[in-house]
């Protein structure tokens, strides 16, 4: 008896190794419908599917066919409906039950796929009422800053792309019927600042390139030309905005209403539970951490209020305490420093906590971020698509230089001491910088394309929190209150998307939640409603990733007992790229 449980470990050990091999190797199991849907949808597939969707492709780091600008009227329209409903009954004739778990994952992302783009085509068919569907800037400055072939090389790409500029923007008059204010107003706003990508600064790299002077005179008629059909869609759209300001013409409402919203919930989160679900955990999940953070706040009390008595209602409270350690922020101008120093601290602690391998061959580059891309304040990561995934990771750090000192001092108080880690836990390390790494290793091109936003935004919300669960900030109370500040923003954007699109929650009562129950500046909270009337489910991506994978984790956990080790669930979960958090279950924990 003692003999074989001596043994039993090992045993267990083995099997285990067997059921990793099983999922991350699929050639190793490869069915006869396995290689029907590699010969289907391998490489000839996503050459089509990049020929159709040229922006998509030079995000993603594929360049074939970047002197493409696609026309977006009627006809090209019906030409991807029509290509993709063939890729549909394709992939219909292969029985999803016959594949191997790994590529049966890959049907699923390309059955949801084509799903997406029929019904985005047909049924909420943006592209009559959302004017800010037509920008040409984004994949035209990825051309001129990536640096993927020779200058030269690049500048006739862009050369040959700004031929269709015109048409381009002619198709967008003619598709446009019933814009939302909103939408018309975000388009007026992001086309001017497109404006910017066609100036002075590409000018001087053409005058500083080897291009002939014939292709300089077509150069410069062309981008005259494109800047004249941005200015023409701009004063278009203007005139448009004033008939609807007036009533002369009515404005479709923003709000995308609960069946719209339900269908696009199920498309981009595919999460295989409802929003409404969502929703009723997110406000029982507000309440949990208000729970929590009145108790810390309780806690913390007399450590920073020594001769006062607390206020009896616990948001005053929660508040008083909050705004009190948020004077703990760094310097203005200290802070792409601080950020610099602190992305080796986190990389040190996750290695000593052994919480997940970190590839020292693609070190994250820290810098500030390059003044075209200063959109917004704050850090984000610039990683390489799944194409070029030897190309370095940029973490961009936007110094507060062009802000008033109110808003500087505001936003330093947001991302104070305890917060500013969070934010680079979140979007660097073990966040979304490490996430994609694995995402890029991942053996599934179409798991790395068609990418799950929600198992994306998701894994770096789960990587704060096992940040903290792991003693990272030293457990204190301060680094918990912060955090739960920041979780609650995450929760709370739910609740808004859901409320706004789908409740018809009012703008004062967005206030509201924001500011008092959220504890944000009336700023964010501002901007935070202009983003939910502008986008839709995107916000929920965050709690509802989050949710799943702690679900997910716990569940294992339960299953494992003390077998379960946490560095190898997240190099497992990570392994399978950014795949639905559904589907990566249905992986990791076959039913
Ligand atoms: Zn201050
Ligand atoms: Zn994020």
């Amino acid at each position: 008896m003692t003999g074989s449980s001596k043994f039993a470990p090992f045993l267990h050990a083995l099997a285990l190794a067997a059921v990793i091999l099983m999922h991350t190797t699929p050639s190793s199991a490869e069915t006869a419908a396995d290689a029907a849907f590699r010969q289907q949808f391998g490489d000839g597939f996503l050459d089509r599917f990049w020929q159709l969707n040229p922006d998509f492709a030079i995000a993603s780091g594929y360049y074939k066919y970047a002197d493409r600008l696609i026309v977006p009227d009627e006809r090209a329209r019906t030409a991807r409906l029509v290509q993709n409903e063939r890729w549909a009954t394709e992939l219909h004739r292969i029985d999803p039950k016959k594949l191997s778990a790994n590529v049966r994952a890959d049907w699923e992302l390309l059955d949801n796929e084509f799903g997406a783009t029929r019904w985005s085509l047909t049924e909420l068919r943006a592209w009559r009422w959302d004017p800010a569907a037509y920008n040409v800037a984004d994949p035209f400055a990825l051309l001129t800053t990536l640096e993927y072939a020779p200058l030269e090389t690049r500048l006739r790409t862009f050369l040959e792309r700004l031929k269709n500029v015109p048409a381009y923007y002619a198709a967008a008059k003619a598709s446009i019927a019933n814009p939302t204010r909103e939408h018309t107003r975000l388009a007026i706003e992001q086309n001017r600042g497109a404006l910017a990508v066609f100036g002075p600064e590409l000018e001087s790299q053409v005058a500083g390139s080897k291009l002939t002077a014939a292709e300089r005179t077509v150069f410069a008629q062309r981008l005259a030309a494109a800047r004249a059909a941005i200015d023409d869609y701009v004063a278009w759209l203007e005139a448009f905005d004033a008939k609807l300001a007036s009533g002369a013409v009515e404005a479709r409402s923003f709000r995308l209403g609960r069946e719209l919203y339900a269908q696009k919930f199920a498309f981009d989160i595919q999460s295989g539970d409802t929003a409404e679900a969502l929703y009723e955990r997110a406000l029982a999940e507000k309440e949990t951490l208000l729970t929590r953070m009145a108790l810390l706040s309780d806690l913390l009390w007399p450590k920073y209020f020594p001769n006062a008595t607390p206020p009896a209602d616990r948001l005053d409270k929660i508040g008083r305490v909050i705004a009190k350690l948020s004077e703990q922020h760094v310097a203005r101008d200290n802070l792409v420093a601080a950020v610099k120093e602190q992305i080796p601290e986190l990389e040190r602690w996750v290695r000593e906590h052994d919480l997940v391998t970190l590839d020292a061959t693609k070190p994250l580059k820290v810098r500030e971020t390059p003044p075209h891309e200063r959109g917004i304040a704050g850090a984000s990561i610039e990683a390489p698509g799944p194409y070029d995934p030897g190309a370095p990771t940029y973490y961009n750090v936007t110094p507060l230089d062009d802000m008033s000192p109110e808003r500087a001092e505001s936003w330093l108080r947001e991302y104070n001491d305890w917060m500013l880690p969070i934010l680079n836990i979140h979007e660097a390390v073990p966040g979304h910088y490490v996430q994609l790494i694995y995402a890029n290793r991942s053996p599934s091109l179409i798991k790395s394309i068609f990418g799950n936003g929600a198992m994306i935004e998701g894994w770096a919300v789960y990587a704060e929190r096992m940040m903290l669960e792991s003693g990272y900030g030293d457990s204190k109370a301060e680094a918990w209150l912060i955090y739960s500040k920041w979780n609650l923003r995450t929760v709370c954007n739910t609740i808004l998307d859901y409320g706004v699109h789908v409740r018809g929650m009012s703008e004062a009562d967005t206030m509201s939640l924001l500011t008092r129950e959220a504890f944000q500046t009336e700023q964010e909270a501002a901007d935070k409603w202009k983003r939910v009337t502008r986008t839709s489910v995107q916000l929920t991506s965050y709690f509802s990733g989050y949710a799943a994978i702690l679900d997910l984790r716990e569940s294992l956990k339960r299953k494992q007992g003390d077998e379960f080790d946490l560095k190898r669930f997240h190099e497992q979960f990570l392994s399978y790229g950014s795949a639905p958090v559904k589907v990566i279950r249905d992986l990791m924990e076959p039913r």
